[in-house]
């Protein structure tokens, strides 16, 4: 055991960065050879602050206490506190009698101008702080435009990002021998006392069954990924029903892993591999990473992007207000299958497949004339990885009105992408099971299916599965109208 320490500790005070692994806030604490103390602050209150959804404050408790648990092993203590930034956090650096704090950047517009006045309020105190890069490939302002302007449009700005050269590498620095031992450390919250685990009721029993929270849990994923999924990535990332995606998004949203970590590890494997398939599903792969990065430079240069259209054309999109249908909607039960399986999967694991998503947003705002953000809002609250920069940057991506979006009449068709997607339809049938003995045929359209087909499969619409709850025909049309009024607004 390294011995105790008398000089003032240091403070690391994690985020969105819940991992001892190429943590370069955590890295610049213990190479100073202080003690170090680790923090975490649940801020709800600060102005601006957007509150953790129910999923995410599931995955934060067990994720903070992997990260605790991590932390001891280098002989650095974590201290939970509840509160405002502005107030707790010069706090505890008086309690601990720290000399200096460090922590890993935010990019949402509130955070960024909380660490701004830390800041100057701890350096004012005396006291060193740092912050760091521990979130992205490259900082949202490290990458312009020839004219200095940010990047609207993915492919420029990835192109961008690559010619940059390979992004920094990861550091290992959690298994180090670790600081010496702080002489004493301020109290700290019981993580239970936080109320993030849901109790009356459990519904967190799907979330227990599907992941594995923490920092382990992230290099598990990761590992099973390479080994097993990453060749197929490019032909089959868009099958739901063949789970070839990573699934590490939770991981990175709450920084249990890092990009660099995935960008290397994975370039590494496919150059080994040595297979042309497995270079060609790396480069995809790399690309969905870079659409990440493309988020988080939106969320920097755009910071309303959670409530505003990036295009302000869209402020007079005429939305509808319709209680019943988004009801419908979160419940899976709008009548058409691939929609249907996937908020039932959102709804019991907090995880839905990238294609899905994309046909379930589509849906709710083109077919049900939903506005964007309701969808967004409910995503929040159900997705463990829902992000501050990823969710609603693909929701105006679906809506029409994001930067470089899908264009607003392109409407998918809910029951073409479950033929082409999921043709034999393992996916729906898992998660829509009353439709599970329709044959193929008409799985995507139990409402076309013969009395017989019907009778013969145990369906009985309107009872045993709803009828849909619009005409897709009509509801495009409609939906085609209503942008009309926007080209005629401009
Ligand atoms: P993989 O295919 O293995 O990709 C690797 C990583 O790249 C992901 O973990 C993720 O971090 C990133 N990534 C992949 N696709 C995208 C994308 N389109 N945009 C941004 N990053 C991407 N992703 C989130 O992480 N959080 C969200 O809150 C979120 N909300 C979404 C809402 C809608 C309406 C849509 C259409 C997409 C949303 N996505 C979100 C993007 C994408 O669906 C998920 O990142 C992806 O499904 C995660 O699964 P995976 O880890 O297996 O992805």
């Amino acid at each position: 055991m390294p011995s105790p320490d008398t000089s003032s500790p240091l403070l690391v005070w994690f985020r969105d960065d819940l991992r001892t692994d190429d943590n370069p806030a955590l890295s610049a604490a213990l190479s100073d050879g202080r003690p170090v103390i680790g923090f975490y602050l649940l801020d709800e209150v600060s102005e601006g602050v957007r509150p953790f959804g129910g999923a995410s404050r599931w995955w934060l408790h067990h994720s903070l206490s992997a990260l605790a648990e991590r932390l001891t092993r280098i002989n650095v203590p974590l201290v939970l506190r509840q509160g405002g930034a502005l107030d707790e956090v010069p706090r505890l650096a008086r309690e601990a009698g720290a000399s200096g704090i460090v922590w890993n950047r935010r990019y949402e517009a509130a955070a960024i101008r909380l660490d701004a006045a830390l800041k100057s309020t701890l350096r004012a105190d005396g006291l060193s702080a740092e912050s760091f890069n521990g979130a992205l490939l490259v900082e949202p302002w490290e990458v312009a435009t020839k004219a200095g302007a940010p990047y609207k449009v993915f492919t420029p700005f990835f192109k961008a990002l690559v010619a940059r050269g390979e992004p920094a590498r990861p550091h290992a620095c959690g298994e180090r021998s670790g600081s010496s031992v702080p002489v004493s450390v301020p109290h700290s919250d019981e993580l239970g006392a936080w109320n993030l685990l849901p109790c009356a009721p459990d519904w967190a029993g799907g979330l227990r069954e599907t992941w594995t929270p923490g920092e382990d849990g992230a290099k598990a994923r990761l590992s099973d990924f390479l080994d097993i999924r990453l060749s197929g990535y490019a032909e089959h990332r868009d099958a739901p029903g063949k789970a070839t995606t990573s699934r590490l998004s939770p991981h990175l949203r709450f920084g249990e892993i890092s990009p660099r970590r995935i960008w290397h590890a994975a370039a590494f494997h496919a150059e080994t591999a040595g297979e042309p398939n497995t270079r060609t599903a790396l480069a995809k792969f790399q690309a969905e990473l870079g659409w990440r990065e493309f988020s988080y430079h939106l969320l920097f240069h755009f910071p309303t992007l959670d409530r505003q259209n990036f295009q302000p054309r869209f402020d007079g999109f005429p939305w509808k207000r319709d209680a019943g249908a988004f009801a419908a909607w979160t419940r899976g039960r709008t009548g058409y299958p691939l929609v249907d399986a996937g908020l039932r999967e959102l709804w019991h694991t907090g995880y839905m497949h990238n294609r899905v998503r994309m046909v379930a947003a589509s849906f709710l705002v083109k077919h049900l004339l939903l506005d964007w953000r309701e969808g967004e809002a409910w995503f929040w609250d159900t997705l463990v990885d829902a992000d501050p920069a990823s969710n609603p940057a693909s929701w105006q991506w679906v809506a029409g009105s994001g930067a470089d979006a899908a264009p607003y009449f392109r409407i998918f068709n809910p029951t073409g992408q479950g033929e082409k997607f999921d043709p034999e339809g393992h996916y729906t049938r898992k998660w829509v099971p009353e439709l599970a003995a329709l044959p193929n045929k008409f799985l995507f359209r139990p409402h076309e299916a013969p009395a017989e087909v019907l009778e013969s499969a145990g369906v009985r619409l309107g009872e045993t599965y709803p009828r849909p709850i619009v005409d897709h025909g009509k509801a495009r049309q409609r939906a085609l109208d209503a942008f009309e009024t926007l080209k005629t607004a401009e």
